[in-house]
């Protein structure tokens, strides 16, 4: 039994896009890429962070008057935070009506298990398990070792979701215990993949290489964003790289959305992608066919 925790930003029942049949999946805060068009961004923090809905706040002003450091206010009716002093003890949202959040709740592998647990018998039923994704499960490369080897030692199937920037040492070591790795192609143009993610794709494509190499499952996914990474290069390489590795099951394509906009307001930080629109479908439909003219294997939608 391990004692190290890890701050867990959801726990989300019922996925049926995290891998085979009925999924749990594990979702935990820290992350070692910067993606531009992130739709989570409550995960690139591992720590807990405070997050405002504005659209929710009653103005009756209670956090102000709980705050211990007295970081909120009012200017011209906007809600400020100085959030650069908050230590996100909780207080002001243990007072709030629903319009303050404190997102990641630090678990041990054990809390995490139980909670995962209690859908054993969906599992069961439809081929499912436990999917652990991020931010990056591999920014915790111990924690996520020992949730893995603990959830076969429950029996459940287990994915990853992964950009594959790591250790490879930390990579082999869960080899064992994942049945299917969900591998995150975001760009394969390297100094694009820089500018785009904040480090360069060449550790990312040798683990790649070397799990393909060492018999595990892989399904790439790929984020597809208008203006940014829709490229006929781009997606033409996917589509060889998907044929030239071995155990690649499928390609799935993931269109942009801009989910992660108003969670970036909720944040306090700064979403870059705007003025970006999700695509048609049939321009995904399009990328798709664009991928799979370089490969035998399936290319689908997520
Ligand atoms: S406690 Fe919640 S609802 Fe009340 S002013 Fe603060 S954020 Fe708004
Ligand atoms: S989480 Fe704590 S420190 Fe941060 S704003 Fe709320 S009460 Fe203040």
């Amino acid at each position: 039994m391990s004692d190290e925790k890890c701050f867990v930003f959801n726990i989300q029942k019922f996925c049926v896009n995290d891998g085979p049949g009925i999924r749990t999946t594990v979702f935990l805060k820290g992350c070692i890429l910067d993606c531009l068009w992130c739709h989570n961004p409550e995960s690139k923090s591992p720590k807990k962070q405070l997050m405002l809905n504005e659209s929710r706040c009653i103005g009756c002003g209670e956090c102000l008057r709980v705050c211990p450091l007295e970081l909120h206010s009012f200017s011209d009716g906007k809600h400020l935070i100085e959030r650069d002093k908050c230590t996100a003890c909780g207080k002001c949202a243990e007072v709030c009506s629903g319009a303050l959040e404190i997102c990641g709740k630090e678990m041990t592998v054990d809390e995490i298990l139980q909670e995962v647990n209690k859908d054993a018998s969906f599992y069961k039923n439809s081929g499912g398990g436990m999917t652990v994704s991020g931010g990056e499960p591999l920014a915790h490369p111990r924690f996520t070792y020992e949730l893995l080897k603990a959830a076969k030692g429950h029996g459940l199937h287990t994915c990853i979701e992964t950009c594959g920037h790591a250790k490879w040492e930390d990579i082999e070591a869960i080899l064992p215990f994942v049945d299917i790795f969900l591998w995150d192609v975001k760009e394969t143009d390297s100094a694009l993949h820089k500018k785009y993610t904040g480090v360069t794709n060449d550790r990312i494509l040798d683990n790649l290489h070397r799990i393909s190499e060492a018999g595990a499952s892989i399904v790439l996914r790929c984020p597809i964003i208008p203006g940014y990474n829709d490229r006929n290069e781009h997606l033409t390489a996917i589509g060889r790289l998907a044929e030239e590795l071995y155990g690649v099951t499928h390609v799935e394509v993931e269109p942009y959305h801009s989910l992660g906009s108003h969670k970036c307001t909720e944040l306090g930080c700064t979403y870059e992608l705007d003025e970006v629109s999700a695509p048609e479908d049939k321009t995904v439909e399009e990328w798709i066919k664009i991928i799979a003219s370089q490969t035998k294997k399936d290319v689908r939608k997520a």
